[in-house]
């Protein structure tokens, strides 16, 4: 139980290019047959996917690091945003002394 609950929390986690969440398809290709993999929810849809392609990573440490590697991603694009709020915010107090 607890297994599954750790695979549903971290395919949340892991967004498409649309910003949607992943979805968890399993694999009927002769060469990887019942392998899972993620991608786009709006992949069944022609026309509306974007192509987010990835195989699942079966084992759950891996599995947690990439989910965490996709936060840090995620964090270092709201840390640009801080800093040039910051290089506005000190532009603004400079103007303001002179
Ligand atoms: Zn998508």
């Amino acid at each position: 139980m607890s297994q599954a609950s750790i695979a549903s929390t971290s395919n949340n986690r892991i967004m498409c290019y649309c910003g949607l969440p992943s979805r968890i398809r399993v694999s009927t290709a002769p060469q990887n047959p019942g392998k899972r993999f993620r991608t786009c929810p709006n992949s069944l849809r022609a026309g509306r996917k974007c192509g987010f392609w990835e195989w699942v990573v079966e084992d759950p440490v891996t599995e947690e690091l990439l989910g965490l590697s996709h936060e840090l991603n995620e964090m270092k694009k709201k840390m640009k945003w801080h800093k040039v709020a910051l290089i506005v915010l000190f532009v603004l107090y400079f103007v303001k002394l002179y």
